[in-house]
């Protein structure tokens, strides 16, 4: 074993993963030698004052941020839409999250949270009427908004400081996904940390980048950028206590390694040409998709989610990007001029069979899981699917043409759907595991599983739910802390209204947590894990997967629960 492992990886990952103890490479934890000289390089490269390197991921980035700035019973302002990393921090603070509200089309993808929402008299409002946060004196702590939502928009961060500089202590961006925008002119306003930006007066700017989701990070590997602002100051040794708190005390070298060289790579010239490439391969993607459409002349065919004309003179501007009110394509309504772009290499691809009104279409439809399975058993695998869409990316760095496979495989796809082709010749490792789906034809079991959405109106029910009313009844900390003490009680979905949940919910897709520790389950939810309860049954394999509901077999009858707060 340990020889198969030895050659696998070489000689010099091995010998590259020292010890912590090796003075002369520099101390991660105390920010010392060369290790805090490339720190300081990386900061000058990003435009920040201070830049740390982590190396357990952004999830761990945005809890040292929290654990440096917010204590128990403190109000804090948080996106709806957050990664659960950020949920995770408000559990363990045990601060008082008031929500802000992101918009949603009935695709199911998260639009921005509407420009009115950070205005400081809404948040205010929101505040007062909360039953907790209202009795907290002082000002919110800490606002972590998903900076790049999960398909791509981005808010204009100079006028959310505008808007909340001395109203906020800290202004926390999660750029997990937005690591490339400071190197490219088209990003613009639109990123938490640029050249020659404005500082804020009072409060301090955090943005936290997972440089190995689109830079040359290695897993894990991950950054903190802080802006001071001109009445305050980072006090170096206090977010030092935080970053220790989260940071294990044998960091992985080859991580730190890659942090340094992530960073080198975006320096001019190279980083805006990277950035750049990426744009063009996005936009080729997107117009070879278009050519498709037009050219084969066929019935359907994958439409990419995003501004209509792409042939238009100065489609690679960031004005052709952004997201004017009342425009049909994203579905978001009457949102502010000037307040959000869509990133272009982020692309959304939507498949056939609902509008962007909620309705299903009546001949056929194609659920977007099916496709995402078919991709993957022809090498493709894409990095997020909901309902009639998925989502695939064009990082830094990326091969040429790369997404020709793709195009390739979707032309197949619909060449087989057409034919009906059956399912153990066209999914096999799948058919493999769930052999009662192989003598099924791939666009029989597409209008199966379309049917059973558009009766049960599942688009609708999906986005009602996500916007719906979440009332909070406990602290999500104190909710939580019944899970250690076992001061708690498996529920079945069909009890589910009323009673208070200890557990974090989250549906995947789209991995947007629905509930949170404290909050109440409301009808809408339940009706909707009532259905996933019937489709999972009836389409094994293609369950949605819904993280805090436990299957148990208590009473003789397997059924679904989720571990709430007991009643007292
Ligand atoms: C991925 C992600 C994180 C967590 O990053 P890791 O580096 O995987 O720990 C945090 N926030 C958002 C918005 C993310 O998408």
């Amino acid at each position: 074993m340990g020889q198969m492992f030895h050659q696998f990886f070489g000689e010099n990952m091995l010998r590259a993963d020292v010890c912590n103890a090796v003075e002369e490479l520099g101390q991660l934890l105390d920010h010392t030698g060369p290790i805090a000289a490339s720190e300081r390089n990386a900061a000058r490269i990003f435009n920040s004052d201070h830049l740390y390197f982590v190396t357990n991921g952004t999830s761990t980035s945005n809890k040292i941020v929290w654990h440096s700035t917010v204590a128990p019973g403190d109000v804090v302002i948080v996106d709806r839409n957050c990664h659960k990393s950020v949920l995770h921090a408000i559990m363990m603070t045990g601060a008082i999250p008031v929500f802000l509200m992101p918009t949603r089309n009935h695709f199911g993808i998260i639009g921005p949270i509407p420009k009115s929402e950070f205005i400081w008299e809404s948040i205010r409002k929101k505040i007062a009427a909360h039953p907790f946060a209202s009795k907290v004196k002082g000002k919110p702590r800490v606002l972590t908004i998903t900076q790049s939502t999960y398909d791509g928009i981005l808010y204009n961060v100079e006028e959310i400081k505008e808007m909340l500089d001395g109203r906020i202590d800290t202004l926390h961006f999660d750029e997990a996904w937005l690591p490339h925008a400071a190197f490219h002119d088209f990003y613009g306003d639109y990123h938490a940390m640029g050249a020659d930006r404005p500082r804020c007066k009072e409060s301090m700017i955090f943005s936290t980048q997972s440089t190995h989701k689109l830079l040359a990070g290695l897993s894990q590997a991950s950054q903190i950028l802080v802006q001071d602002a001109e009445n305050n100051k980072l006090d170096r040794d206090v977010f030092n206590e935080a970053y220790l708190m989260h940071t294990s005390t044998s960091p992985q070298y080859a991580i730190i390694a890659s942090c340094d060289v992530a960073a080198a790579m975006m320096e001019e010239p190279g980083g805006p040409a990277l950035v750049g490439e990426s744009i063009a391969e996005a936009l080729d993607f997107r117009r070879a998709m278009r050519k498709v459409d037009e050219e084969w002349g066929a019935d359907w065919w994958f439409k990419v989610w995003g501004p209509k004309d792409l042939s238009e003179e100065g489609i690679e501007e960031r004005e052709a990007w952004m997201l004017k009110a009342g425009e049909p394509w994203h579905g978001f309504g009457n949102i502010a001029e000037g307040f959000n772009l869509l990133d272009p290499i982020k692309a959304t691809v939507i498949t056939p069979g609902l509008d962007i009104d909620g309705d299903f279409a009546d001949d056929f439809g194609i659920p977007a899981a099916i496709v995402t399975k078919y991709l993957a058993e022809h090498g493709v695998i894409v990095e997020k699917c909901g309902l009639y869409s998925f989502f695939i990316m064009f990082t830094i760095g990326i091969t040429k043409g790369r997404w020709n496979t793709l195009v390739t495989a979707l032309q197949q796809f619909k060449d087989d759907y057409d034919k009906n082709h059956p399912l153990w010749k066209m999914l096999p490792e799948f058919v493999a595991k769930h052999p009662r789906y192989e003598r099924i034809g791939l666009k029989d079991l597409c209008g199966e599983i379309h049917g059973v959405y558009k009766k049960k109106d599942i688009a609708r029910l999906t986005t009602e739910m996500y916007l719906s009313d979440m009332v909070p009844a406990m602290r999500p900390s104190d909710a939580f802390a019944k899970m250690a003490h076992r001061e708690i009680e498996r529920v079945t979905i069909d009890q589910l209204e009323g009673r208070v949940t200890a557990v974090l919910l989250t549906p995947y897709p789209p991995g947007i947590p629905l509930l949170i520790p404290g909050e109440c389950f409301n009808a809408t939810i339940v009706r909707y894990l009532q259905f996933a309860r019937e489709f999972n049954e009836r389409f094994p394999g293609f369950e949605t997967d819904i993280h805090g509901l436990v299957k148990d077999g208590k009473n003789g009858k397997v059924d679904y629960y989720v571990d709430c707060v007991l009643r007292s």
